[in-house]
């Protein structure tokens, strides 16, 4: 079965192409900046402007026409409305005109299962580090359960407020990774677990305050939040492998691009007897064969949606969602 799958979340317009396990396709344009942040109403013009030019270079990709393809799925949740309604327009569309299956996928839950069949783990822990979101997130009584969570900020969008407030554009995740690299000088920062949680909002208050006060240079101050905020993940990543008794750790989100943090992640696993998967970047980032393969996982126990039925969910939580295919 060929599932299609369209991203739409936030800055990234993705389509994917799946066949059972296999990703024939997965194409993406991402939305960037020279200067400044995100502004929801660019990302909807953006994602119109390049929606047909990636869906034909997925399907060129894939050597498929539209006909040959069995269902089509999009990011329903969550998200900004002004992007998710893109995706969501196009796979009606496509859903409509072709009289294909529409099947609407949870984002989230799309890093993590893509994660567990590209590791063929089996019950893995997700460390779901990405722009907008920060969670630990694993299978429990019939649904993904968040085990912790920021209590602010996602942790990507907190490097790229630093990162844009030192005058780098969007993203500024890979920006601070090069300079952090050209540092070892740890400069004491504010440490916030609070349970299960993290926190960001007052590091970047702390971090804003250093950056201006012209004291540090910049390649100390990306080092020492490198060092930091990565610490904490990984602290409340290993707490929710203890609790949970699993032994399984799977990344996602495009923080997790960071070779950094995967050296922590994958220490930390060492340590504890735990294995450590982390998918190629083209995974971790957001894109369309994640949602392909969900919605085909979904498609086959029965959960597509009509058309009528299938209005994008801005706010929808990880566990909102009954997981009933597995
Ligand atoms: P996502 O929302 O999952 O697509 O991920 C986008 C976020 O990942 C943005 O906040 C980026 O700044 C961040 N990001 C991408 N690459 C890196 C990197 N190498 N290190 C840290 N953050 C990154
Ligand atoms: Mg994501």
């Amino acid at each position: 079965m060929i599932s299609l799958g369209i991203e739409s979340t936030a800055h990234t317009f993705g389509v994917g192409i799946v066949k059972d396990s296999e990703v024939l396709a997965n194409v993406r344009d991402l939305y960037t900046t020279e200067k400044g942040g995100l502004i929801p109403v660019k990302l909807g013009e953006h994602h119109v402007e390049v929606c047909d030019k990636v869906l034909s270079q997925a399907l060129e990709k894939a050597k498929l026409s539209i006909k040959d393809i069995d269902i089509v799925s999009f990011s329903i949740a969550p998200g900004l409305a002004h992007s998710l309604k893109v995706g969501a327009t196009v796979a009606r569309t496509i859903s409509l005109v072709h009289k294909k299956p529409l099947v609407g996928v949870n984002h989230a839950i799309a890093h993590l299962e893509i994660g567990r069949m590209l590791s063929k783990s089996n019950d893995p822990i997700l460390l779901y580090a990405s722009g907008a979101n920060t969670q630990v997130i694993a299978y429990d009584g019939g649904k993904y359960r968040v085990f912790g969570e920021t209590l602010d900020n996602g942790v990507g969008n907190f490097i790229d407020s630093f990162a844009r407030e030192a005058g780098l554009g969007f993203p500024g995740g890979p920006k601070i990774e090069q300079l952090a690299l050209k540092s070892k000088n740890y400069i004491e920062l504010p440490y916030s677990v609070k349970g299960m949680d993290v926190s960001f909002g007052g590091l970047l208050t702390n971090l804003t305050t250093k950056l201006k006060s012209g004291k540090y240079s910049l390649e100390d101050l990306s080092f020492s939040t490198q060092e930091t905020v990565f610490a904490m993940l990984v602290e409340v990543s290993e707490r929710a492998l203890a609790h949970c008794e699993k032994d399984e750790l799977v990344l996602g989100g495009g923080v997790a691009c960071n070779k950094r943090l995967q050296e922590m992640c994958r220490l930390m696993c060492e340590a504890r007897g735990a294995k450590f998967y982390c998918p190629e970047n083209q995974f971790l980032v957001d894109n369309g064969a994640m949602i392909a393969y969900l919605g085909l996982i979904m498609h086959k126990t029965g959960n597509s949606a009509q058309v009528r039925d299938s209005k994008i969910r801005p706010y929808e939580r990880t566990d909102d969602v009954v997981v009933n295919w597995r």
